[in-house]
């Protein structure tokens, strides 16, 4: 039996997984949950043999099951190849007695590239599934990280085409030209003289825009966003927690059916939310810590069962986790709720007209799966600084404010459960913050190719290929647009 894929925000009838990936969003603007997490078909200790190809299939084939065997094989071989500086595709370090789970051995040295790999051949698939023969145009605005991810995982892939918008003043100089050197005939990077709002906004009203798809149906074009709340994005990310607990059960590191706790970085809460999918498939996964930075919207709402987004939007380290709605908690919201989508969609409603939502008190009963707190910019700083004196592993910033956070729940709880730390970012991304970490004083002042290369020196890790590659590759990408001329930049880059 198909296992189905229903909204978040209505009772309409549940789709299959390719109809799902194809929409992102459900119609009500609700989020598509399966109708229930399966459960593993494998004992941990016989996946433990697979490679992390065989054990992706073995995660995928369970949510995706309108998709053969050869499909689903053929998407895993193409997202998870040299792409990925290392056969292993995300390797475990052990470092002061805890496990980094190093998620960022892609193209763009992040974790995002595990999902955004994968994804363009499940969409090309689904399409083909559908019937939809329609070349999908993939819109995107972005801050920086995702932009590139997503520029990176559809470049070239038949049947495709990716605009990217970003902020012209809004992105650090190598975010920049990482996006501006893109290769991918079918790559279009273009700045907007605007802010991220205003490149957000612009996107938006091009995908509300009826007419505007009706002109591009006309032209066999249809548009879809790779946003992180679609399902294709969502469970490729489950397949790295069962894989994780299988190599430390054959590495001995754990016994058969030990508790692992996992903290996680969080913005979105995609990332986390697989981490409790891969829990209640059957991985023995313990507490699932959610760890912020100073943007704490998720923090307070695991420790007073209430979600309020009205507050100060602090710009940080880790910027990728400066997020004040994290859209993908309504996956757990829905659940917490009793999988009852009127009170779902009503909790929505409040967010988005007042900002805020409380939980009742027994659906926080049922919030014991988790523990949330925060790292202020000086605790996170001081994280990388004493890990690197005390073992020589660099962190990045994001990564470092789950260590920070793993600390305190320690500290809190006295629970000496072994702990996986995802770690999501690799410190060459986030170069200045790290080594002002590792020494203040002494890096002030260098050029940002400089403190690569000190950084390499310092911590023996070789210069990754997506840092090297930008210094000398060409720029191919140099169109601006007005932030209300979009639309026409879209036509033109279609229809050209
Ligand atoms: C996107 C991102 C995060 C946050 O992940 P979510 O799934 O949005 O919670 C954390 N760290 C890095 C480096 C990221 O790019």
């Amino acid at each position: 039996m198909d296992l189905l894929y229903k909204s978040t925000r209505s009772d309409s009838e549940p789709i299959s997984a390719s109809q799902a990936i194809l929409k992102g969003l459900a119609d009500d603007g609700g989020l598509f949950v399966p109708v229930q997490i399966p459960k593993l078909a494998l004992a941990m200790e016989e996946i433990s043999k697979l490679s992390y190809q065989e054990t992706a299939y073995e995660v995928m084939k369970l949510f995706f099951t309108d998709f053969t065997k050869e499909e689903l094989e053929s998407c895993i071989a193409k997202a998870y190849d040299e792409k990925f500086d290392t056969e292993e595709i995300v390797p475990i370090a052990k470092v002061n007695g805890a496990y980094y789970l190093e998620l960022f051995h892609g193209a763009t040295i992040a974790f995002k590239d595990i999902a955004l790999s994968i994804l363009p051949h499940l969409m090309t698939t689904a399409a083909k599934k559908n019937h939809v023969t329609n070349t999908i145009v993939i819109l995107t605005a972005t801050s920086g990280d995702t932009g590139k991810a997503a520029l990176a995982g559809f470049s070239d892939v038949e049947g495709t085409k990716i605009i990217v918008f970003y902020p012209e003043n809004g992105v650090s100089p190598i975010q920049k030209q990482q996006m501006v050197t893109q290769k991918g005939k079918n790559t279009s990077v273009v700045a907007i003289q605007g802010n991220f709002d205003d490149a957000q906004n612009g996107v938006k009203e091009i995908f509300h825009d009826k007419e505007f798809a009706d002109e591009l149906s006309g032209c066999h074009i249809q548009l879809s966003s790779a946003n992180s709340i679609n399902i294709g994005r969502l469970i490729p990310q489950v397949v790295y927690y069962v894989y994780s607990y299988a190599k430390l059960l054959a590495e001995g590191e754990l016994v058969e059916g030990e508790a692992l706790n996992v903290a996680v970085p969080t913005g979105n809460f995609g990332n986390i939310l697989a981490a409790f999918y891969a829990k209640q498939m059957g991985v023995p996964i313990g507490k699932l810590i959610c760890a912020s930075n100073e943007n704490k919207v998720l923090y307070d709402f695991f420790s007073t069962g209430s979600y309020n987004r009205n507050r100060e939007f602090i710009l940080t380290s880790s910027p990728s986790m400066d997020i004040l709605i994290s859209s993908n908690l309504e996956r757990l919201i829905y659940k917490l709720v009793g999988e009852d989508s009127s009170v779902n969609q009503e909790l929505m409603k409040q967010l988005s007209q007042e900002g805020v939502y409380s939980l009742k008190e027994e659906m926080k009963d049922q919030l014991q799966d988790f523990y949330g707190n925060y790292a202020t910019e000086e605790e996170t700083a001081q994280v990388i600084h004493t890990v690197y004196e005390d073992s020589g592993y660099v962190l990045d910033t994001h990564t470092a404010v789950a260590a920070a956070v793993y600390e305190k729940y320690k500290e809190d709880s006295k629970d000496e459960t072994k702990t996986l730390i995802a770690s999501t970012a690799s410190p060459y991304k986030f170069t200045r913050s790290v080594m002002e970490a590792i020494d203040g004083d002494k890096y002030q002042g260098m050029g940002d190719f400089e403190l690569v290369d000190e950084l390499c020196r310092i911590s023996n890790v070789p210069v990754p290929k997506a840092i090297e590659e930008i210094r000398s590759a060409q720029v191919l990408h140099t169109q601006v647009c007005a932030k209300d001329k979009m639309k026409e930049m879209v036509r033109e880059i279609l229809t050209k």
